[in-house]
């Protein structure tokens, strides 16, 4: 390995720093793709700002960045001098995605360290002013970007989207055990897709099952969050560009992201959540 080439054992134990004026900042993860975290992510940094508070969010799904078309944002951020660039805003959130500088299909050839200083520069090279919270939308999975920002972000903890059949919690499980291992707190747990109800005839299908997440959490010993149900308004608003904790903020669905906002806060603003800072060992 190169001299420039920093070792994996170097950059897990690089210390982490805070991001001036961020007061907080938490990981959205899932085990898996298409679990709805990116939508979850969304719809919580919404449910933030519905509580009053001033957020943020950070689409570091470099793979497959969901948030620009979810906030229905288009073109490019402005740049604030040489190095900064200012986030882009609706519904009262600012966001910064990878999908707003490069070409999807550039950042899907990316390397791992590509990925890393990516991730890096956005979190430390974009001008967020004064937030009460920054939620990041991590990439699926266990791997270097998820580690990277475990090591180098001060998270005030992550919390696991999952739906609630075996196949899902199985790769969930993964996900608690990376940011247990990086001693990082583990908010809580949430199922999404948990139960559909027929829009016709009202009927109740748990197309998933339902309660996997709520009895993994509990074996876990982890906070269970909350449970989001498979509905054709939350998939419409969403890949509308309309998310519908902003859209439809007296809904039944916008009261469920605000409620489980409001837990998450209500641990990260008392400290309940706060643990050392992370030292990584990577065997
Ligand atoms: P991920 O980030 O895990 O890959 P997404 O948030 O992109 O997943 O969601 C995948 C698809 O599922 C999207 O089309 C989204 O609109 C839809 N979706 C997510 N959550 C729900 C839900 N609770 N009800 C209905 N559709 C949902």
């Amino acid at each position: 390995m190169s001299a420039a080439q920093p070792t994996m054992q170097a950059r897990a134990t690089s210390k982490a720093s805070g991001i001036p004026g961020v007061k907080h900042v938490i990981a959205v993860a899932s085990g898996k793709g298409g679990v709805g975290k990116s939508t979850t992510s969304c719809n919580l940094a919404l449910g933030f700002a519905a509580i009053g508070l001033k957020a943020g969010i950070l689409d570091a799904d470099i793979y497959g960045p969901s948030q620009p078309k979810l906030f229905g944002l288009r073109g490019k951020p402005r740049q604030l001098g040489p190095r900064m660039l200012e986030p882009m805003e609706r519904f009262g959130v600012k966001v910064m995605s990878i999908g707003f500088l490069v070409e999807e299909d550039l950042a899907m050839i990316w390397r791992g360290p590509m990925v890393i200083s990516a991730i890096t520069q956005m979190l430390r090279e974009v001008a967020w002013g004064d937030l009460d919270i920054l939620v990041v939308d991590l990439p699926p999975g266990t791997g270097d970007a998820q580690l990277t920002m475990a090591q180098q972000t001060p998270l005030a903890g992550a919390v696991i989207v999952s739906t609630p059949q075996d196949i899902a919690l199985i790769d969930a499980r993964r996900g608690i055990a990376m940011f247990e291992k990086v001693n990082i707190p583990l908010l809580g747990l949430i199922e999404n897709m948990s139960s559909f109800c027929c829009p016709t005839c009202n009927h109740v299908t748990p197309i998933f099952g339902h309660g996997g997440a709520r009895v993994e959490a509990e074996r876990r010993g982890i906070p269970f969050l909350g449970e989001i149900p498979l509905d054709i308004q939350i998939r419409e608003t969403s890949d509308d560009g309309r998310p519908i904790v902003a859209t439809e903020p007296d809904g039944v669905h916008a009261r469920h992201y605000v409620e489980i906002a409001r837990s998450i806060w209500t641990a990260v603003s008392s400290g309940a959540a706060s643990r050392p800072p992370p030292r990584i060992v990577i065997e």
